[in-house]
């Protein structure tokens, strides 16, 4: 089953958002613009996400 991976964060919470992703994964990520979600973490407008 594949997870769903994909961690969406405000500029604020980028670099949480990427010490998750490595110590999860284990490899970096993709940076992509975004619109229309919210940080997984403050729950604020997301302006970025990681993907794979
Ligand atoms: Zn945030």
């Amino acid at each position: 089953m594949e997870e769903e991976k994909n961690k969406y964060f405000c500029e604020e919470h980028l670099d949480w958002a990427f010490d998750d992703y490595l110590i999860e994964n284990e490899e970096f990520p993709n940076v992509f613009e975004v619109e229309g979600h919210q940080c997984d973490y403050c729950g604020k407008q997301a302006k970025y996400k990681l993907e794979r």
